[in-house]
């Protein structure tokens, strides 16, 4: 019946309207029931009281009890957040600060980016009215630069210290000094204005000056430390004996079994136990802790095929990734119920041992392992590792299992192997290039490095060295000070100080168009994909992008093609998400990784914007290569090495053995000399994203380091 009557047509929409407003009011009820059953609920009115009586307070409480997102919220409520000040959450990770803030926006039933808000590098949701502000600890460490009391928060909760990033270790560092000078407005000023003495005119929102009458006005700062690990004494010991308060969570026991034998082909054995669980046991969703992101699209991919391969009535299996880089708008997919009579299996990094708690998982997939940074103080080289998980980890992640009900954990090595792991992980700032760190603390003022007050010191050889690299990179003056406007720059920009220095080179080499494509490609995982099925289709695929002259130019040419792509669709007029669904079927027939290009192009328009805040005007080089490859020769020639007789390579300054890494355009054609950024090490020394270059480049432009003799 076509002909409905304009009074049945309104009666409709009311019908609908009332239907999803209850819809609306169910989901409401549910959200408020689930946060009062939460563990931390019932003590919601001693922790305040703990919070308004100590300045510093430690709090310990299982993953999963309602620490990240009760807390702020409590705090809150409680008035913390009076004359505009903010509660500052820091995380380790940007999926955590994003997916936790959207969360508690939806609690507190606002908008995001109105009270409750988000920042990570390159994404900023947050606005004037944000109060509760979720960040990654490297951001607040950013933020520190241009208000160096942190004067706009009230209170800055630092969670899951228990993790021990580089970060949270040198923003624990940074928030002891900052909360005694907001206590005692007087005494320790000096350590943060003595930036701004050396701070240019022009500069004035980078080392903005701190009046006496400013810092006297601020009021001080209450720091919580939050770690899921029972272990409190030593942040308790680093604050001076602050109070440790234990919030008691909720576990169900999990059942936790072993294999055999070792796995030779741990992929293999978590794609194999995935099918098992699905196939043999109760329903419930399943996570599998994985690498990277590298190994988890691979997985993924594996499973649909063999989901394909099942009988009909048991394809009813859902794959849900979840990693660091993952674009914003999926992170929150693992957080969807599956739809009913499915089946989800949730394929995650170490992400989800602690930062996320995900509902409805009853099945934990450990393989033991987990991607790592390594250092070397002697050869100054950085590299990622795969190493097994210390003891605390493996019981963070089969305790995932346990949050509802009983569960299981399918731990993929033997129970022999367990008695070997350490107990817990080496924090990160022992095992890093601190080039980074160093360069941050030198622009906040600190120009004491080694005499600064680390919860846990690094090795004085890796401090020097690093001191010695950005000398090296023009950054720091002879006296190892932060006074030249190159160091300045690069302390600005976000990035590594390598890649901060690149970009700064660009502009002067005529190249910043080409650099920051690079820089941006090289700031996410994988941007080709290689199907085991479409092997041949791939290769052929990537040829056409490849440049003979290696693997930088080569992602210029992807970047470059997939811009056309998008300018294309431009001229014919599509919406937004037409364009997207463009470059999306693009990237499907170059057998490009979508979620990576995406990515990729976000981290470009916000370096780009950083630049252009700087001062540096566009340039391209269009097609003189050679122009290009001479400024990439400048700015990592740290990272050079030398082709050897036998087809291996000796990197220059550490001279240590590499193999050009099987995914690089240069992995056949052996050029004599080359620089890289990347080093992988698994069975071998792997160098990733490699360019051929002449070495007589390296005395021409980077004399500092390569005396013309040698
Ligand atoms: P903790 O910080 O103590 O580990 P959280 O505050 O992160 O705990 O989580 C408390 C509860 O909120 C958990 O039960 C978790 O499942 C739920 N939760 C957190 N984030 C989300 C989300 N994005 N969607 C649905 N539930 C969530
Ligand atoms: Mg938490």
């Amino acid at each position: 019946n076509i002909s409905t009557s304009k009074n049945q047509q309104d009666g409709r929409k009311l019908a609908n309207g009332n239907c999803k407003n209850q819809q609306v009011l169910a989901r409401r009820q549910l959200i408020l029931q689930h946060r009062k059953s939460l563990p931390i609920a019932s003590v919601e009115r001693r922790l305040v009281e703990e919070v308004r009586k100590n300045d510093t307070l430690i709090i310990v409480g299982e993953t999963g009890s309602g620490k990240t997102t009760q807390l702020p919220q409590f705090l809150y409520n409680a008035g913390f957040c009076h004359d505009e000040k903010i509660i500052g959450v820091t995380q380790p990770r940007r999926v955590a600060a994003v997916t936790v803030a959207k969360r508690v926006a939806e609690e507190c039933n606002v908008e995001l980016g109105q009270k409750v808000g988000y920042s990570i590098r390159f994404e900023d949701a947050t606005s004037s009215s944000t109060r509760i502000k979720y960040m990654t600890d490297g951001l607040l460490l950013r933020e520190a630069l241009l208000d160096p009391l942190l004067s706009r928060y009230s209170i800055i909760i630092v969670d899951e210290a228990h993790e021990r990033t580089v970060h949270t270790d040198v923003l624990l560092g940074l928030l002891k000094k900052v909360q005694l000078a907001r206590s005692h407005p007087t005494t320790n000023q000096h350590n943060f204005i003595k930036a701004n003495a050396k701070g240019r005119e022009d500069e004035p929102r980078s080392f903005s000056p701190l009046k006496a009458s400013e810092s006297a006005k601020s009021t001080s700062l209450k720091l919580i430390i939050m770690s899921a690990s029972l272990d409190a004494r030593c942040f308790s010991e680093y604050f001076g004996g602050a109070k440790a308060v234990h919030v008691h969570g909720r576990q169900y026991p999990v059942e936790v079994l072993y294999t055999y034998q070792p796995e030779p082909d741990y992929l293999d054995a978590t794609l194999i136990t995935i099918f098992q669980i699905h196939l043999e046991e109760a329903s419930g969703d399943i996570l599998a802790f994985l690498t990277g992101q590298e190994e988890i699209e691979s997985v993924e991919r594996l499973v649909h095929e063999r989901i394909r391969q099942l009988p009909d009535g048991s394809q009813n299996l859902l794959t849900v990734p979840i990693y660091a880089s993952l674009p914003s708008e999926q992170q929150m997919n693992a957080f969807r119920p599956a739809p009913s009579g499915f089946r989800k299996v949730i394929l995650a990094t170490n992400i989800a041992e602690t930062s996320v708690t995900i509902p409805g998982i009853k099945y934990v997939i450990d393989p033991g392992l987990v991607k790592a940074r390594s250092y070397n103080p002697v050869t100054g080289m950085e590299s990622l590792i795969i190493i097994p998980t210390s003891k605390a980890q493996a019981l963070q992640r089969s305790g995932r299992a346990g949050r509802e009900g009983p569960g299981k954990c399918f731990r993929l090595y033997p129970e022999s192997e367990f008695s070997k792991l350490t107990d817990s992980t080496v924090p990160e700032i022992k095992r890093c290039n601190l080039s980074n760190v160093v360069l941050q603390l030198k622009a906040l003022g600190i120009d004491d490095i080694i005499g600064f007050d680390f919860m846990e010191k690094p090795s004085r050889m890796a401090i020097v060295k690093s001191l010695e690299q950005l000398f090296l990179l023009g950054a720091l003056s002879d006296d190892y000070k932060l006074s030249s406007p190159v160091g300045q720059q690069m302390a600005r920009l976000p990035l590594d100080p390598m890649y901060s220095k690149a970009l700064i080179l660009a502009a002067e080499f005529k190249c910043l168009e080409e650099m920051l494509i690079v820089v941006a490609m090289l700031s996410v995982e994988s941007i080709f994909y290689f199907p085991r099925e479409k092997m041949e289709e791939a290769r052929a695929a990537r040829k056409s992008f490849s440049s003979p002259e290696g693997d930088h130019i080569t992602l210029v040419n992807v970047y470059r093609a997939s811009a056309e792509c998008l300018e294309k669709s431009k001229t014919t007029n599509c919406k937004e998400k037409t364009m997207e669904k463009k470059l999306n079927k693009w990237c499907r027939e170059n057998f490009i990784n979508y979620r990576s290009l995406r990515h990729a192009r976000d981290i470009h328009s916000q370096i780009e914007g950083h630049i252009q805040q700087m001062g540096f005007s566009p340039s391209s080089c269009g097609d003189d290569m050679l122009q290009f490859r001479r400024c990439l020769t400048a700015s990592f020639f740290l990272n050079a090495a030398m082709k050897q007789p036998d087809g291996s390579y000796r990197a220059l300054s550490s001279s240590q053995i590499v193999q050009v890494h099987p995914s690089s355009v240069l992995f056949r054609t052996k050029a004599d000399c080359i620089i890289f950024n990347e080093l992988v090490r698994t069975n071998q020394n792997y160098v990733r994203n490699v360019t051929r270059v002449d070495p007589l480049w390296l005395p021409e432009l980077a004399p500092q380091y390569y005396a013309a003799d040698s």
